[in-house]
């Protein structure tokens, strides 16, 4: 195709395109990819041509088409932004920007990579949903191409079509595309299987053609009479369609009733209901397999009616009722948006689409893990919608394997907030029941009833999940502030202070970098901020006085030698050190969040820490902070038979094994007699080495690192 062709097309396409801007953009790209070409062997000038040309026929405005020919300007001939912006200003420059992966970034993992790049295209989507269209295009030329490509690179991108591309187009409508994009991905994924159906399609060609005629003459008839003018089409479904249904039914290519799609158009909605009646008189119709999606769109505004009967020569066959607007909405979907701008008719559901898209990128946001985001985003693209009805007959849209919770919260927030139980059809049953279409469903509601974290397990739209986890995150800063304020007022107390007034309190906030005083309340009740700290704001501590006890000093000592304490996976939390065990760097510990007074770290082998292990969900996992190869110190208790140099000679023997020794002590009058000894190791197996040296000298009886109930006695 060169380009006078092209424009023939796109005028024959849409009349009122640009033709000098089109003209424009095709120069502007064929001159920064001049030199560039594709695996085929053709200038990549081509690939735009084509992405262009797929745009043009689906009907989309100058502007889309323009950027369908510079969308890969900037990624792949280091064109700029600006300079677009500069030649054709801003609005084109967005939507090819919109298209840009962010190669320039580096990311941990090939998963992460690709969720960044979704999550930056939804949300140029958000901004002009023309984004995805020219996306799909892009996608569309690739896949049509995609034999130039090495076999493993063919695979890779064939499925990420069959996952996010082809479902991406059946969301927003564009079943062209979407059935195109499908059987491409199935041609390179399953090409055996693919290379059979369609061989049976070709091979069954005459009997499928004799059948639609069979059936088409006397409908139109029939029709004509009615006054009725109609399109009657007939056609094998897609392969992969086809395909799908073999492996879904595990039944033989010749056992498929549906792989042939009959379409009757006609003008109206009336001559819609009035055709189907016709075709009920001709053929009887398959009690359960009538759908009317004319009065309940699908979510991707796909409108019509399905009917399977039983036709001529006793075979089942589905046939599908629609006007031309509705026909052109099923095959382009988003795009035929554009077609329709002036009259405004699709904003509604333009609207609808781009809450879909904000209800994602809200999701997302919250979303820390790629993968889950990759999982969900899959799931909710490939997501079928189910009927469902209020006990008053109102009709509700939900997706498949949605629960009477998820029906809940589309009644309204505070339904679902306050559910506690459902009844489905007329009968009780569990909250974690999958709804099916046609179910009547009924919400209990108790005013005591709250949501909890088990709830994100049981609902499966997006809405529920996003209302309950937006519940529970306000409750926990309630809560949190409720928490801080009483820690805070304790505190206060502890140190005999007044309770401070609201101005006082806001200030105290606001000199502490917290918006108001809420946050730091909060800050305090959830330990990310230190009370100390606060208090020592309002009445500094006064110095101790007197010689601190040995015992103490040791404690300080030895706990200097870390930063503090890490708590796994929480910020900075509030803590103090247990008292009965007074753990110090080098022992493993465990926290234990305690009420009112943060969280109390104590030794893991500490009798009280036992007991918290009798309650799993108080305990926190905390290591000490402690800089590579930082040094610790510890106690060690002997009993030793009291002679002349037995504590020269420990010492002695404690530094032959390069340990140094920071203190020590014998008390005498007992016997045994006592000995206490601080020494500073690096690592365990010097502590055992010390520990056995010791245990040679001549007089040592025993000799251990001081244990927990040993510790007061010194
Ligand atoms: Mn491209």
């Amino acid at each position: 195709m060169n380009l006078a062709e092209f424009i023939i097309a796109v005028e024959s396409y849409n009349a009122n395109i640009d033709i000098a801007l089109v003209r424009k953009a095709y120069e502007f790209s064929d001159r920064v990819h001049a030199g560039q070409f594709r695996e085929s062997g053709d200038p990549f000038v081509e690939h735009c041509l084509n992405v262009a040309f797929i745009l043009a026929e689906q009907h989309m405005d100058s502007a889309t088409i323009a950027a369908g020919l510079l969308h890969d300007a900037i990624e792949d001939a280091g064109a700029t932004v600006e300079e677009i912006k500069g030649e054709f200003g801003e609005e084109i420059a967005q939507l090819v920007d919109g298209l840009t992966k962010m190669s320039e970034l580096k990311f941990k993992s090939l998963a992460e990579q690709q969720v960044e790049y979704f999550r930056k295209m939804l949300l140029s989507m958000a901004k002009d949903i023309r984004v995805i269209v020219i996306k799909l295009a892009d996608r569309l030329h690739n896949m049509r191409t995609l034999e130039h490509l090495p076999e493993e690179k063919r695979k890779r991108i064939a499925l990420e079509t069959r996952e996010i591309y082809a479902p991406l187009a059946h969301r927003f409508g564009m079943a062209r595309v979407r059935f195109e994009l499908e059987d491409l991905a199935f041609k390179y994924l399953n090409s055996k299987e693919y290379a059979e159906i369609e061989r049976k399609i070709t091979e069954s060609r005459d009997e499928r053609e004799a059948y639609i005629k069979d059936l088409t003459i006397p409908l139109k008839a029939a029709l004509e009479s009615a006054n009725i003018k109609a399109e009657i089409t007939g056609r094998a479904k897609h392969s992969y369609s086809i395909y799908r249904k073999i492996v879904h039914r595990g039944v033989p290519f010749e056992q498929i009733y549906d792989f042939l799609a009959m379409r009757v158009v006609v003008d109206t909605i009336t001559e819609c209901y009035h055709a189907l009646g016709i075709i009920h008189t001709m053929w009887a119709p398959v009690p359960d397999r009538f759908h009317d999606y004319i009065a309940n769109p699908k979510s991707n505004m796909y409108r019509s009616m399905h009917t399977t009967v039983i036709g001529p020569r006793g075979k089942m066959i589905e046939i599908q009722i629609r006007t031309h607007a509705m026909h052109y909405t099923a095959e382009y979907g988003i795009a035929a948006h554009w077609l329709y701008k002036e009259g405004k008719k699709t904003q509604g559901e333009l609207d609808r689409q781009m809450a879909w898209l904000r209800e994602i990128l809200e999701w997302q946001r919250e979303m820390t893990n790629p993968e889950e985001f990759m999982e969900y985003l899959k799931v909710d693209l490939f997501q079928e919608d189910i009927f469902v009805y209020t006990p008053a007959g109102e009709l509700k849209q939900l997706p498949r394997g949605s629960t009477p919770l998820d029906f809940a919260f589309v009644v309204h927030s505070d339904v679902g907030f306050h559910c506690v139980g459902a009844k489905v059809n007329g009968k009780f049953v569990p909250l974690t029941t999958r709804l099916e279409s046609g179910d009547e469903i009924e919400i209990k509601t108790s005013p005591h009833q709250a949501p909890s974290q088990d709830w994100l397990k049981i609902v499966r739209t997006t809405r529920a999940k996003t209302k309950i986890k937006h519940w529970l995150k306000q409750k926990g800063f309630e809560q949190s502030i409720l928490l801080g304020k009483e820690m805070f007022e304790r505190e206060l107390k502890k140190h005999r202070l007044a309770l401070l007034t609201e101005t006082e309190m806001s200030d105290l906030a606001a000199m502490n970098g917290f918006t108001n005083t809420e946050q730091m309340l909060s800050a305090i009740g959830s330990g990310s901020t230190s009370l100390q700290t606060l208090i020592n704001k309002i009445a500094p501590p006064e110095p101790e006085k007197g010689e601190p006890s040995l015992v103490k000093r040791f404690i300080d000592q030895a706990r200097g030698t870390s930063r503090g304490v890490r708590v796994a996976g929480v910020g900075n939390l509030m803590y103090r050190f247990a008292s009965c065990c007074q753990p110090v760097p080098g022992e493993r510990i465990i926290g234990f969040v305690t009420r009112g007074r943060g969280l109390s770290i104590h030794r893991a082998d500490c009798q009280n820490a036992v007991a918290i292990l009798e309650e799993p969900e108080r305990r926190v996992d905390v290591e000490w902070d402690v800089e590579k190869g930082q040094s610790f110190l510890v106690r060690l208790y002997a009993l030793v038979n009291d002679r002349k140099n037995i504590l020269k000679d420990i010492t002695e023997a404690i530094s032959d094994v390069d340990i140094n020794v920071r203190g020590g002590e014998i008390a005498v009058g007992q016997s045994p007699a006592i000995g206490h000894f601080v020494v500073e190791i690096q690592n365990y197996s010097q502590l055992s080495k010390a520990l056995d040296k010791i245990r040679h000298v001549n007089g040592v009886l025993s000799v251990d690192r001081e244990g927990i109930s040993d510790f007061n006695k010194g």
